[in-house]
């Protein structure tokens, strides 16, 4: 028997369809979720789900069950978008009335414990027909469940690792869900990415055409996302609304912030920012409080239809029943100019990747652009004092900046330390060592070590491993190529006895995302200040270079460009060295920026106040307003913009 294929989300979910069927009989499964799913957590917990409340998710999940005519589909999503559900639903379903093989893809293992423990696991105990099919895992016979594999009559379903190519290269599945896909690595130690090798594990099922897959991701970076690219490939359905006015179909977009005359999401700057939305159809208000009675009349719609594509969806918080408008605002305020920040809203709120990559400014401009600020001194406003090196042949290459809490920056030493580098007391390392025990003054005498302290191992390894062994608080890095590595990796023990047990006071090692780190650096580095009545204010972000810096320093730290290339059959930007320009302060700066990422990421207002008490920053210097608890935007920026007039007086 076949059910015929119901595409109305409302014809399901307000039916009683369900009601009618023998238990084993075929049912979709937004059907088969609106009798039996219990929602595991959130703010229904335990709850029957109600999928009036999100109905954006029933013709995606409904593609998920046996009588739906596609095998894949792919969901471009921002945070708070339920999708996570969906996949529960469409679990739950295929378990009850679809039993077969089945896998789910998970990127990181606190990302895989999270999903069984907190979702799944909960889920299955909650939803009647599941309690009752899924065998225990206290069953010590081979068909009972283990943590990572769920078994049922007439199939099982496999909690797998996406950094696992051993798991991924077994994996025989009728129905693979891959979440989180963006977080997946390109290539797993050259064995192929996962989503190549879960394919490779459907393969059997080719030829009944019964296979299912589905990408579900936050995307993270343009031209390098998995997700952008699976949705690309589909139909590229949107949430499209009844406008309220004129009942023309629209999507609701973020155009233009600040601009009302143009369509789109629109609110002031500073708190409250009184959100309100221009419908492009007939420049109609709709107003915060209309949000989820307007999300309620939505349907999906393909913007790029074709032959042989298959459903891709893009879901994002300006549509979502979860989030308000204001809140969408009060993000995108927050995140001001700094690129790290605006990445994050544009991944985590609008459901888009972000574009990373910048190209390096013109080293002339940026030395044109130089400023008379006394060198090797730490400059008003810098609280944060790092230093990162990078060894060679001969010599190793020196950069010491200064970074302000709202990320200004200002190079106070760039050197190249001559001497042979293969022995750690003598040569440039021993001038290393004296760089190590440097105090930095401030402009009022008092003198700080560094507090970041960073050196490339890519050379001389087992010097480099030696040195930071002999000198606490120092680290070592390396380079790690790809956009969706992070700054500063965790510390990865290097030295390992004969038992394979790390020493203690070992070597350690950093892997260091020099990708992004040299997108944020260019971002950074073509900031202009801003003119205004009373003279130059600085950007956040905004890099000061001290007249003492050479061309040299210039063209190295601007010698490279983005170029576009493949990797393993995706389109794909790369950074490259400019012909006869050497890097290595390019380098250096990528290192200092990797060592201040922890500060600014972790650090509130009241954190950076509080240091600047510990270094006896003096009343004057200090912001006269009380520095803002940290959820407030708008007073944390006039915390910032204090800063940025005490270094007018450079
Ligand atoms: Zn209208």
């Amino acid at each position: 028997m076949r059910l015929e294929y119901i595409h109305s989300a409302r014809a399901i979910v307000g039916g009683t369809l369900a009601a009618h069927f023998a238990p084993a009989a075929p049912i979709a499964p937004s059907a088969w979720a609106a009798e039996f799913a219990v929602l595991p957590d959130g703010e229904y917990a335990g709850e029957k789900i109600d999928l009036r409340r999100t109905p954006h998710i029933v013709e995606p999940l409904d593609m998920l069950g046996p009588d739906a005519p596609v095998n894949e589909i792919a969901v471009m999503k921002s945070g708070q978008t339920a999708f996570t559900t969906m996949l529960l639903c469409a679990i739950g379903h295929s378990i009850d009335r679809d039993p077969c093989d089945m896998v789910v893809v998970q990127p990181t293992d606190v990302a895989l414990r999270k999903f069984n423990s907190i979702k799944l696991g909960r889920m299955i105990e909650l939803t009647a027909p599941l309690r009752d099919k899924v065998y225990p895992q206290s069953s010590r016979s081979a068909a009972g469940s283990t943590t990572y594999e769920k078994r049922f009559p007439r199939g099982s379903l496999s909690l797998l690792l996406a950094s696992s190519p051993a798991n991924l290269r077994m994996l025989t599945a009728k129905k693979a869900l891959c979440d989180e896909v963006d977080e997946y690595e390109d290539d797993l130690d050259g064995q192929g990415d996962p989503l190549s090798l879960v394919a490779r594990g459907q393969k059997s099922f080719k030829a009944s055409g019964t296979w299912k897959r589905a990408y579900v991701s936050t995307p993270v970076i343009q031209d390098a996302s998995k997700i952008e690219e699976k949705h690309a490939a589909g139909d590229q359905r949107r949430w499209h609304v009844d406008c309220p006015h004129c009942k023309e179909r629209i999507v609701l977009e973020w155009n233009a912030p600040y601009d009302p005359t143009t369509h789109g999401l629109k609110f002031k700057k500073t708190f409250p920012h009184q959100a309100y939305y221009v419908a492009r159809c007939c420049g109609g208000v709709i107003e915060s409080a209309q949000k989820v009675a307007v999300y309620r009349t939505g349907r999906w719609v393909a913007t790029a239809p074709g032959p042989g594509k298959y459903p891709s969806y893009h879901f994002d918080e300006l549509s979502a029943p979860f989030s308000t408008w204001d809140g969408i605002a009060a993000d995108y305020v927050a995140a001001g100019n700094d690129p790290a920040k605006l990445k994050t809203f544009w991944n985590l709120t609008l459901g888009l990747p972000f574009n990373v990559a910048v190209d390096a400014p013109d080293y002339e401009l940026l030395m044109q652009r130089r400023e008379d600020y006394p060198p090797e001194v730490i400059p008003p406003g810098a609280l944060l004092v790092n230093v990162s090196a990078d060894v060679q042949m001969r010599g190793i290459y020196v950069e010491v900046v200064a970074f302000a809490p709202d990320q200004q920056s200002w190079t106070i030493f760039a050197d190249y330390l001559d001497g042979s580098t293969t022995e750690v007391d003598a040569g440039a390392f021993a001038e290393l060592t004296k760089l190590y025990e440097r105090e930095w003054p401030d402009t009022n005498g008092r003198k700080f070590r560094a507090d970041e302290f960073l050196i490339d191992s890519g050379y001389r390894t087992d010097v480099v491993y030696e040195w930071t062994r002999r000198h606490p608080g120092t680290r070592a890095t390396k380079g790690d190529d790809g956009w969706s590595k992070v700054p500063l990796g965790i510390a990865t023990d290097q030295d390992i006895d004969y038992r394979g047990r790390k020493i203690k006071g070992g070597a350690k090692l950093r892997l260091m995302g020099t990708w992004p780190l040299k997108s944020k650096f260019y971002t950074y580095a073509a900031l202009m200040p801003i003119a205004d009545g009373a003279g130059l204010t600085f950007p956040p972000g905004f890099c000061h270079f001290g007249r003492f810096l050479d061309e040299n320093y210039f063209k190295q730290i601007t010698s490279e460009y983005l170029e576009d290339g493949a990797f393993r059959g995706r389109k794909r930007k790369t950074w490259k060295q400019r012909p006869h320009r050497d890097n290595h302060f390019l380098d250096c700066r990528v290192g200092n920026i990797a060592g201040a990422h922890a500060y600014f990421t972790s650090f509130k207002a009241d954190d950076w106040a509080a240091r600047a008490i510990a270094r006896g920053v003096s009343a004057e210097e200090l912001p006269v307003e009380a520095p803002a608890p940290a959820a407030n935007a708008g007073e944390q920026k006039s915390y910032f913009e204090q800063l940025a007039s005490l270094n007018k007086g450079l």
